[in-house]
């Protein structure tokens, strides 16, 4: 007998004949003799209304009282996707975060996981039923309710599939697999059969939010099996594992993120410990910082200029406020009209030639690039946001990903 840890995104719950899908999809792996552990997110825009509902009241909220709200959407679920399993006749319980043991630090709204207890998952198991657990939820060691980061039940779905030991961690979503760009913005992108964790780790943090970034983390470093497929039909999903097997592929892969902000500090002091006061005051916030660029130092002074996600913008800009004296700083701007372009593929180490093949791409579209990184299986470039469909569609287009068999 296997056991699978099976997870459902939002469309896939999205309301009663998709609930129904889904339950039947659970009843045919639970009579194919497996046990079966189900992560589902909130139904369908749910979380997106949460955040809404919460902006009408207070547009600064607590993130603990956030957390308390945004966590309802994957109860409404569970207890849906129970009742529905339920009225096919097979023994189910749902569970929230809190009661199968999930433990998170304290950061709310973008909660890490740190221990899971399976205890009582185990149990439930043992005594025949389908575990329904909801996703994107845990709690944190003064009780309080936390979530994960926005697409944070992937995550529930690879860690529960890590301390359970599962033999599977399979994600059901609204497209067929990982594609070699995003399928809603390039039609010619393909669906990839395979793509190594690394990989696949670029270009979830490169803005494919197919998969949460740090369920492909948690998943290389428990060794997790995981498969991406599509909850509407059987077809063939990706596979996500240690070694791809289409070596002849350099570039797997296109990615773009418009949830994205630069911000630029002026006129730092140019001397040693500013760039770690700035990053360090930042980072113990749990803010996440992106392409990094310092002018050369000028009179003494020197601005840096980096990328944070959309929803750290006014956080960081706070800090950074009141650190200007410290840094001995003059101002600090940001700008939100922006947008990233990344490549992405392991075989880029041994291929030289795959950064001028990008901006090649870029400069026969015109697009301006703003700003440039790079690492061993990426490279990635701020370019203005109005450009960016074309500039997807023409990056996928000169790395030949729509023809590569
Ligand atoms: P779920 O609610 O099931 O978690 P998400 O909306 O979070 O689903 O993720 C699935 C979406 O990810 C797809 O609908 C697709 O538009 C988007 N996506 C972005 N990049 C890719 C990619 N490279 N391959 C597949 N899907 C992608
Ligand atoms: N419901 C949460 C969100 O919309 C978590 C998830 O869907 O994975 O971000
Ligand atoms: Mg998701």
């Amino acid at each position: 007998m296997s056991l699978i840890v099976q997870k459902y995104g939002g469309s896939s719950v999205a309301n009663a004949e998709r609930l129904m899908n889904v339950a039947g999809r659970i009843k045919a792996a639970k009579e194919a003799g497996n046990d079966i552990v189900v992560v589902v997110s909130a139904q369908g825009d749910t979380t997106d209304h949460l955040m809404d509902m919460a902006m009408e009241i207070n547009s600064n909220p607590s993130k603990r009282e956030l957390d308390m709200l945004l966590s309802t959407g994957e109860q409404i679920s569970i207890a849906l996707l129970a009742m529905a399993i339920e009225a096919l006749g097979l023994p189910v319980i749902s569970l929230t975060g809190q009661q199968v043991g999930i433990k998170t630090s304290n950061l709310h709204t973008n909660a890490r996981i740190e221990a899971i207890d399976g205890s009582r998952i185990r149990k439930e198991l043992d005594g025949g039923k389908i575990v329904i657990v909801a996703g994107f939820q845990g709690m944190d060691d003064n009780d309080d309710i936390t979530t994960l980061g926005r697409g944070g039940s992937d995550t529930t779905a690879v860690a529960l599939a890590a301390a359970l030991n599962a033999d599977m961690c399979e994600i059901y979503t609204d497209v067929d697999g990982v594609y070699t760009a995003d399928p809603r913005l390039v039609p010619e992108a393909r669906k990839l059969a395979d793509i190594s964790y690394d990989e696949m780790l670029e270009m979830a943090s490169l803005g494919a939010k197919v998969l949460h970034n740090r369920s492909v983390e948690l998943a290389k470093n428990f060794n997790v099996p995981l498969v991406v497929k599509c909850s509407f039909n059987s077809n063939d999903g990706t596979y996500v594992r240690e070694e791809s097997i289409v070596e002849k592929m350099v570039i797997k892969g296109v990615a773009h993120d418009v949830d994205i902000a630069r911000i630029a500090v002026i006129g730092v002091a140019d001397k040693p410990g500013m760039a770690h006061k700035l990053f360090k005051a930042l980072a113990d916030q749990g803010i996440n910082v992106d392409i990094i660029l310092q002018s050369i130092g000028r009179g003494g002074t020197k601005d840096i200029s980096f990328t944070v996600s959309k929803s750290n913008l006014k956080q960081a800009v706070d800090i950074i406020k009141g650190l200007l004296d410290e840094l001995g700083a003059t101002d600090v701007k940001y700008a939100e009209d922006i947008a990233k372009i990344s490549v992405v593929g392991a075989g880029m180490a041994n291929n030289p030639g795959i950064a001028s093949l990008m901006f090649e791409a870029l400069a026969e579209e015109g697009i301006n690039i703003e700003m440039i990184s790079t690492s061993e299986i990426k490279i990635s470039c701020l370019i203005p946001k109005e450009d960016i469909e074309r500039a997807v569609k023409a990056v996928h287009k000169k790395f030949r990903l729509d023809s590569v068999a």
